[in-house]
């Protein structure tokens, strides 16, 4: 009679390919998926009747800003209660590594932490200490533009010589060769805007010769120019000739709502030709580092974290600038370094976006005590209001966005389908209950509807909360 260590029977299967549920079993041995379907005649160390419940493979958050965070709260409770179950760091055109920084931090670097938390000179050196003390969820790293400009110039408000371009090139090939699955740019961000688009297909290129890597950009503009940024983005893709993902794709500003119908049909006409990608969040509000030059689209900001008035997060930037009597870009400037939270984006738009065949899910959260609610939100809000409520994707759609479409975007074998020999990350929940509950003033909610959340066969969350078990692994092709 075989046997396994963990055996789930009578669960809804939704296996991550977008194919109809059914019911069955599956069994789980050493962290590996050993059989599906049928399993009676099966001895389990541990039965789960998962009657009622749909087991999914655990879901993949493309976006995030974890990178110092799976280090400092290895449980991951933000993630895991959502049944997150890796994490890709390094997005935005920042990383935690390669660098150690000796010029101060260009903004957003600030997004992952302090000057002291740039402490690996290599991408080996960053996944040597998440395998010295492994986090919850498993990790997959970009390398970030910005990190490398960090690294390679004194000056990031100018566009790279050929020098800086050939030592950013020479990190960019190592830690490409250490893990990394591939660039992220941030090009509206001060520490890249000046950056032309030759210096990123040079880079790009570099990328193009590590097999299965790709380019994942927060695009140069999300406002007027939007547009425009899809076509660069997707002519640098064509150069390298590398698969690009367009980063938590959004239209700011009211004059720039709807224009998503004309991005998304330039990207159906590249999709003939080329390899691309999105990803984004469930909301209406983006957040970000808190610049003078980001607060004129908003129609409301709600500051998150300042360095010099720390006091004053959680409180709207208008309150605080009507309080000290100046413009809100006067106060954005003086409260900086600082985040905040910004309502600037269309509900058709993100709905649009959402619908997109190669949509994926990212929570783009920036850890912190006082974060947009879609760190804790974002994939039960995708289950439970977009999916359930608004029948805008059906659950197996939902689910796919979130497993086997990321885990091939991403090169990420063996993960994001139900299938024997895959990984045992796995994801078990309510489909009539499961609803994000994090909002904009308690953030840091968990989710209802997820019941239990299992990384490479262990479990990470359940019914009393995160586990703290290290079971996550360094992803790479
Ligand atoms: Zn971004």
């Amino acid at each position: 009679m075989p046997s396994c260590d963990l055996l789930f029977t009578n669960a809804t299967l939704i296996d991550g390919t977008g194919a109809t549920r059914r019911t069955g079993a599956l069994a789980v041995t050493d962290g590996r998926i050993v059989a599906l379907g049928d399993c009676s005649g099966w001895q389990a160390a541990r039965t789960v009747d998962a009657t009622g419940h749909v087991l999914a493979p655990g879901f993949i958050d493309v976006h995030t800003h974890d990178d110092s965070a799976l280090l400092s709260t290895p449980a991951m409770a933000a993630k895991t209660s959502q049944g997150v179950t890796s994490v890709i760091a390094g997005n935005c055109g920042i990383s935690i590594a390669p660098l150690t920084p000796t010029h101060g931090l260009p903004q957003p670097l600030m997004l992952l932490g302090e000057v002291s938390d740039y402490r690996f000179p290599s991408v080996a050196d960053y996944r040597r200490a998440l395998e010295a003390s492994p986090p919850s969820v498993n990790v997959g790293l970009l390398v970030g533009h910005s990190t490398l400009r960090a690294g390679a110039m004194t000056d990031t408000t100018r566009a790279a010589t050929a020098e800086e371009i050939e030592a950013m090139a020479a990190m960019l090939d190592q830690a490409l060769s250490d893990g990394g699955l591939g660039m992220s740019t941030g090009l509206s961000y001060p520490a890249s805007r000046a950056a032309p688009t030759a210096e990123v297909v040079a880079l790009a290129r570099v990328t193009a010769r590590h097999p299965g890597a790709i380019y994942t950009t927060h695009m140069r503009s999300e406002r007027d120019q939007v547009i425009e940024a899809v076509g660069e983005t997707l002519e640098i893709g064509r150069e390298a000739a590398l698969p690009v993902v367009i980063s938590h794709h959004k239209c700011i500003g009211r004059k720039n709502f709807g224009k998503t119908t004309v991005t998304l049909s330039l990207i159906d006409k590249a999709l003939a030709t080329q390899d691309v990608s999105l990803d984004v969040y469930p909301y209406t509000a983006s957040s970000t580092v808190l610049l003078p030059e980001f607060v004129g689209e908003a129609e409301r900001i709600i500051v998150t974290s300042s360095q010099p008035y720390p006091e004053q997060a959680r409180r709207d930037l208008s309150a605080i600038a009507a309080d000290w009597n100046v413009s809100l870009e006067e106060a954005a400037a003086r409260l900086g370094p600082a985040t905040a939270i910004y309502f600037q984006m269309d509900e058709g738009d993100l709905r649009r976006v959402l619908s997109h065949p190669r949509t994926m899910i990212g929570s783009d959260g920036i850890p912190g005590p006082y974060p947009h609610p879609r760190l804790w939100g974002s994939f039960p809000r995708v289950l439970g209001h977009y999916a359930r409520e608004l029948g805008l994707l059906t659950l197996e759609d939902a689910v796919r966005r979130m497993t086997s479409l990321p885990a091939s975007v991403f090169g990420l074998p063996g993960r994001g389908v139900l299938e024997v020999g895959y990984a045992a990350d796995l994801v078990l929940f309510d489909p009539e209950q499961v609803i994000d509950r994090a909002d904009y003033t308690q953030p840091c909610e968990p989710s209802a509807g997820i019941e239990a959340v299992y990384v490479n066969g262990v479990q990470v969350w359940g019914p009393d909360g995160a586990t703290g078990a290290a079971a996550g692994q360094f992803l790479r092709h």
